[in-house]
């Protein structure tokens, strides 16, 4: 009997406002989270774990980071703190060798990017959590080919999770959570999606020539590259399913997928 291969996600994980109770989209991660098998450990890459190296933490305990500002305050009274997986940092610096060095850096810890989906899809907080950095000092290819690398570990019961948004614009963003997208945003994302399902994945390394409207939908890379990554990992018999679909605030892209 082969290994059971596990699934990966790629979640648009939008505000901090998305944690708090009966939000669309923290009901959407739950039902999806009720479709999952425990994994052994979680590998995360988030957007807000922005470094100039790759890196993961070691620590048994990783401590929970609130990284966003002038929120309700029961925002920050949310807890979720699982278990850190030192065998999994291991893992993924033996597997990445080929590619890159990466270092161990436990300055950081659970960031909001990583707690909000993690705690509607494994509520328990009982699966160990590592995050991967994002390393802004390499090329977008390498945050696609280090997806690659990953992969095997889909057979060892490691559930990769990227965090990030297809469309992020901080600066557009209009006041209300269901307000109608830009038609830049709508056109940017729609294209990306036609080359995600045309597995045109050279088209989405080089996220620029996607379209005029990249340099309003991508204006920093943070919150895009975390889905190179999980291009990378797809294989080639693998199926997507979109478990949330559109826009929040007009600017800001939920759209999430399951590679599996
Ligand atoms: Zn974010």
């Amino acid at each position: 009997m082969g290994k059971v291969k596990m699934p990966t996600i790629f979640v648009g994980h939008g505000s901090p406002m998305s944690a708090l109770p009966h939000n669309i989209y923290g009901e959407a991660w739950r039902n999806l989270g009720l479709k999952l098998n425990k994994p052994k450990a979680i590998l995360l890459i988030s957007a807000h774990w922005t470094i100039d190296e790759t890196a993961v933490s070691d620590v048994l305990k990783p401590q929970q980071i609130y990284d966003f500002y002038n929120f309700p305050e029961e925002l920050y009274a949310i807890k979720y703190t699982p278990p850190g997986s030192p065998e999994l940092a291991k893992q993924v610096i033996k597997i990445l060798s080929p590619i890159l060095e990466v270092k161990i850096n436990n300055d950081w810890g659970i960031d909001h990017g990583a707690w909000i989906p993690l705690r509607s899809f494994f509520p328990e907080a009982d699966v160990p959590v590592v995050q991967l950095s994002l390393d802004y000092s390499q090329p977008a290819d390498i945050h696609y080919r280090i997806g690659q690398a990953l992969r095997p570990l889909r057979k060892q019961g490691i559930l990769i999770i990227g965090s990030g948004d297809i469309v992020h614009n901080l600066g557009r963003i209009k006041p209300d959570e269901k307000a109608e997208p830009y038609v830049w945003a709508k056109k940017f994302e729609e294209r990306v999606l036609q080359h995600i399902a045309k597995k045109e994945h050279k088209f989405l390394i080089d996220y620029n020539n996607i379209g005029s409207e990249a340099n309003l939908a991508i204006p920093t890379s943070e919150h895009y590259l975390p889905l190179l990554y999980i291009l990378g990992l797809q294989d080639g018999d693998d199926q997507i399913d979109y478990f949330v679909e559109g826009t929040a605030y007009g600017s800001i892209s939920m759209t999430s997928f399951m590679v599996h």
